[in-house]
Formats: structure tokens, C-alpha cells, sequence
């Protein structure tokens, strides 16, 4: 039995953990440990207190997939509810769908009985507030859903000190099952609409008890161009061990072009238990706990650099 988590999972390994203890199954698991950080107000990456995109609306993304059948299920761009990971799960166990997003995803998340709320916490608003009012001092922030070129400040807006957050969970329980979950308030200042990588299959994140699971945070765009999440487990597919996949997918980063290569990070845990966490900057941890141990531990994720460049229009 083992959990493993972005730093900000503090808030949940524990109560994730002690489902793993009850014999709960890794699925479970990570949908109450990530339901803990969506329902942290402090973290401003996740759930309720994100961020919002560039009209102030706060979009929600979370996906989870079992590594036992392969089965998943995601959200994405969904407004007003607060557990994106609970309504996913559902998507996964009710519908023979994967993936719903907007309003869509909005009602199916009403007709599952989850009550909705405002996300948008006074804290998160007054950062957003204050972002925009650097480039767009003269405006009045309330008529930005009239603009006719709102893509025009997607860029002055996107403020990478803000980008960053999301959570990764990955559980293996009892039984061998491993699943890998992630919930995301995406990009601060986003546009209306845009999907990170962390709802999609194959890119955030990916599960296969045969191999192990991958699940990232960074830069969504790049996870989806490399497919980054299954690229891992491929790797350890075709006979890699942990470290040479994590490396190695890391490394396939170098090879986008664009104009927009920033961060990225993943964690990753092999069918033996085995785990690692890997960032292209110095200075990343992720925590993980096993079913010896009282208190999660931190540990430093191994570094493999990529090239930087970001280059505003
Ligand atoms: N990967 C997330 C996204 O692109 C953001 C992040 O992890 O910082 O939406």
C-alpha cells in the first residue's frame, strides 16, 4: 500500500491512507485525498479558491483512471462545483462516457445531487483583480465578457508566478490496484475554455497496474503534445526502469517547438511500489506515505533541465 502526491496533497495523503488501511480500494482513495485539496480555500491551483481564467470564472479539470481496467473518467472547464474529481469518478461509473466538459459537465455534476457554489473566494479575486489592472488600468474588468478580442490579452495576462499548481495523487492498494487522479484550477488567467493537461488521458495522467502510473503538473500544453503521462508508462512498458522513463520523457520536452516551453513536473510509481519525482527546475519535492508509516514524508524530485522560452506576441 503506498500514496504518492504533489507537495500541496499534504491536506489529504493522511485521510487517503486511512481508506488504503480500511481495505478501500486505490480509487478511493485518491478521490478523498484529492477532495481534501480541492476543498483547501488556501490553495489557489485547486478547486475551491483557484484562480480563475481571464474573466474571472473559475474552471475546474480533474480526471482519474484505474489501472486495473483501464476505465476513466474527466471533467473539464466545469463552473460551480467545488469536487471536479467526485463528478469525474462519476462520469467514469455512470455514463459509457470519459470525458464531459461546460455545461455539460455542470449538469451532469447537478443531476449526481453535488450542490453548487461560488469558487471564486475573495482572496483569489483580488490577486486576479489586481494582475489585470497592471496592463488594463483604464478598464472596467466587469465588461470583459464583451470584449470582441479578449484573445489579445490572453498572453499579457498569463502570469507564469500564478500558473502553477495542481495535485497529483497516485495510490496502490491491498490488492496491487494503482490509480492515478488530478484536479486542476488550470493556468491563472487563462482563456474561457482552455484545457490543461490534467483531465486528459494520456497527457496529466495515466494507469496500468501492469507498469505503474505517471501523473503531471507544469505546463498542460506541453504534457498534451508529448502525450508526457503515458509516454512514462510506456517507457516502463518497454522495459525502462522508473528513472530512465521519468528522464527520458522529460527529455522528449526538448524537441517541441513553439513559442511557449516553460515547467513541468510528474511523479511516478512502478507496480513494485517503487517511486520517483522528476521537474525540469531545481528545487521540486513530492510526498509520499506507505501503510508503515504514521506521517507522509517529503522527498526531492530529480531534476532533468529543459529549455526554457517563452515568447510574448
Ligand atoms: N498542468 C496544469 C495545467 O496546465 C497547471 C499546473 O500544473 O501548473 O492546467
Amino acid at each position: 500500500m503506498i500514496i504518492i502526491a504533489s507537495q500541496n496533497g499534504y491536506v489529504g495523503i493522511e485521510a487517503a491512507m486511512d481508506i488504503l488501511k480500511q481495505g478501500g480500494s486505490a480509487v478511493d482513495a485518491v478521490e478523498a485525498g484529492i477532495r481534501c485539496v480541492e476543498a483547501n480555500a488556501d490553495d489557489h491551483s485547486v478547486g475551491y479558491g483557484g484562480y480563475p481564467n481571464l474573466l474571472g470564472q473559475v474552471e475546474l479539470d480533474a480526471a482519474l483512471m484505474n489501472g486495473r481496467d483501464l476505465t476513466s473518467g474527466a471533467v473539464g472547464a466545469l463552473q460551480g462545483y467545488k469536487h471536479p474529481i467526485s463528478v469525474a469518478r462519476q462520469v467514469m461509473e455512470k455514463l459509457p462516457h470519459v470525458f464531459l466538459v461546460g455545461k455539460g459537465a455542470a449538469r451532469f455534476a447537478a443531476e449526481m445531487g453535488h450542490s453548487s457554489c461560488d469558487l471564486l473566494t475573495g482572496p483569489a479575486r483580488e490577486v486576479w483583480e489586481q494582475r489585470l489592472r497592471v496592463d488594463m488600468a483604464a478598464l472596467d474588468l466587469t465588461r470583459l465578457t464583451e470584449f470582441p478580442d479578449l484573445w489579445r490579452w490572453v498572453e499579457i495576462a498569463t502570469d507564469p508566478e500564478h500558473a502553477a499548481g495542481t495535485t497529483n495523487f497516485i495510490a496502490q492498494d491491498m490488492e496491487g490496484n494503482i490509480c492515478a487522479g488530478v484536479s486542476t484550477s488550470g493556468w491563472a488567467w487563462k482563456y474561457p475554455g482552455r484545457l490543461g493537461d490534467s483531465p486528459i488521458v494520456g497527457a496529466g495522467l495515466y494507469a496500468d497496474n501492469r507498469y505503474g502510473a505517471a501523473t503531471c503538473t507544469g505546463t498542460g500544453e506541453m504534457a498534451i503534445r508529448a502525450s508526457t503521462a503515458h509516454s512514462i508508462v510506456f517507457y516502463m512498458k518497454m522495459g525502462l526502469s522508473l528513472t530512465e522513463a521519468g528522464q527520458r520523457a522529460m527529455t522528449d520536452l526538448n524537441d517541441l517547438g513553439g513559442r511557449y516551453i516553460s515547467r513541468m513536473n510528474f511523479i511516478v510509481l512502478d507496480r513494485e511500489g517503487n517511486h520517483a519525482g522528476f521537474s525540469s527546475s531545481e528545487g521540486g519535492t513530492y510526498i509520499y506515505m506507505t501503510g508503515i508509516m504514521d506521517t507522509p514524508e517529503e522527498k526531492s524530485r530529480l531534476c532533468v533541465p529543459v529549455k526554457e522560452r517563452w515568447e510574448r506576441g
